[in-house]
């Protein structure tokens, strides 16, 4: 899998674009669509998924022009589909003062459900908390944390939806997973799973 890091800017969040055998699935499509669907054609792949971590208005700035210009699905975790539809839910209207909402997604994910990209395949880990239905995704020596864990922190569990001890216990699954797993988060620099079970005071005991 090759992971391409478009880094956080303004509001827009980490985006990711993921790749192999000429498929390519867009995680949380917050910069310019155009620049999303540039890089996956360098590396000769079309941008086949659209996969958010979950549905605040931070990761999906750019999700109705990637929809519409590559008609790929849509998909969150299940406990997060009506956030997509709800101005309140997803942040719009507090953040932006704006009454955005979206077309359901197309799928909504579960705990342990597979996805499919190319040649590999994606594994959805349930990880509410931030928000109901936030998911983490592993794959071959990498896990996609969104906003559950970040380096050195974790995500907010005081907006709607959100719950603290959920998020606890995500975070506690999350150190059962193989240390050497690269993190890459929704916000902030990525890391290494080690490294945050080590020195991040969310996963080391500290708080
Ligand atoms: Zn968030």
């Amino acid at each position: 899998m090759k992971i391409i890091h478009f880094p956080e800017d303004g509001y827009a969040s980490n985006s990711y674009l993921l790749v192999s055998g000429g498929e390519a699935a867009a995680v949380d499509p917050s910069i310019d669509a155009e620049a999303l669907i540039s890089a996956a054609g360098e590396n000769g792949a079309e941008i086949r998924l659209i996969i958010l971590t979950h549905g605040h208005f931070d990761h999906m700035l750019s999700l109705d022009d990637l929809r519409d210009k590559t008609g790929a699905p849509v998909l969150i975790g299940a406990g997060d589909g009506g956030f997509l539809t709800d101005p309140t839910l997803n942040l719009f209207s507090q953040a932006l003062g704006q009454n955005t909402a979206f077309a359901p997604a197309e799928r909504l994910l579960s705990d342990g459900d597979e996805i499919e990209l190319g040649e590999e395949k994606l594994t959805v880990l349930s990880t509410p908390g931030h928000t109901p239905g936030s998911c983490c995704f592993t794959f071959d020596g990498g896990l996609i944390t969104g906003d559950t864990l970040f380096h050195m922190s974790v995500g907010r569990c005081d907006l709607p939806g959100g719950d603290g001890k959920e998020l606890k216990a995500s975070i506690e699954r999350l150190k059962t997973l193989p240390p050497d797993l690269t993190i890459y988060p929704g916000h902030g620099p990525i890391s290494t799973l080690e490294k945050q079970i080590n020195f991040n005071p969310f996963m080391n005991g500290e708080i």
